[in-house]
């Protein structure tokens, strides 16, 4: 996943996987390779997870792939939350988990109205419960029963767009890279408690860092700094800054840490 695009694109082809299942935002990065004509493979099926895409996004990809796509949504505290249908609705897999769209006071939302965020039950987890957790998401719920004929509630996610950062090369074509990527970086470093990545202008990153109780936050930073530049110079992108944030990562309104906070 910390691979660059073209070693990946290189071992795609080569590897000419029937089922593809990339986050969101990977996968709509490999449509664009594959449009290119630099990725040449034809999955039967591409599902897709994490961060929610455009709806236009779903039918490009299975246009450019030739393929069905489908998309879960879910988190750690509940792996098997809800899974789409042929209709891009998420159906809810309510036997085993509870999700309640709810407003800044978590009062019901109804449906057919967009939430604040959205409470998760897991039923199936008896070791570590698991009680209306907070998402952080807005979703929609649908009214009316969804036309595929699956009975368990259908809802769409609106809060979170791919996250996807974009920088110029040195000849101005953009260069993008998927906010995974920063993650699956943070995930290795020892000590490194949480990083949060922001697009301040075009060619600066600014990171703000919190090191792990115990670790020394200069030798952190190091590493951090390190893995960064280690992966902008993979993509031919050495031009761009890389500082070092004075303040903590801070939470989004809705409670969650992003790793990564696009240029606006
Ligand atoms: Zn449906």
């Amino acid at each position: 996943m910390d691979t660059p695009l073209p070693d990946l694109v290189a071992a795609l082809n080569q590897f000419r996987p029937v089922i593809v299942a990339p986050y969101a935002s990977m996968g709509r990065l490999l449509a664009a390779e594959q449009e290119a004509g630099r990725l040449q493979i034809h999955p039967v099926l591409v599902v897709l997870s994490a961060e929610g895409l455009a709806p236009g996004d779903y039918e490009r990809i299975a246009r450019v792939f030739g393929a069905k796509v489908r998309h879960g949504y879910a988190a750690t505290e509940c792996p098997f939350l809800s899974y789409s249908c042929e209709h891009l609705w998420l159906h809810v897999n309510s036997d085993w988990a509870v999700m309640e769209p709810v407003d800044a006071d978590y009062r019901p939302t109804p449906p057919g109205e967009q939430s604040h965020t959205v409470l998760v039950s897991n039923l199936a987890n008896r070791v570590q419960p698991i009680l209306r957790y907070d998402l952080g998401d807005a979703v929609v719920q649908r009214p009316d029963p969804c036309p595929c004929g699956d009975p368990l509630p259908a809802i769409r996610v609106q809060g979170r767009a791919a996250d996807v950062l974009t920088f110029p090369d040195e000849q101005g074509e953009p260069v993008a890279i998927a906010p995974l990527v920063f993650g699956a970086l943070a995930d290795r470093i020892p000590g490194l408690q949480r990083l949060q990545v922001v697009h301040t202008t075009p060619t600066t990153l600014r990171l703000r860092l919190q090191a792990a109780a115990g670790a020394d936050p200069g030798r952190v930073w190091q590493a951090v700094h390190t893995g960064i530049t280690r992966l902008l110079d993979d993509r031919h992108l050495g031009h761009i800054t890389v500082e070092r944030a004075e303040e903590l990562p801070a939470q989004s309104p809705g409670g969650k840490y992003r790793t990564v906070i696009p240029l606006r």
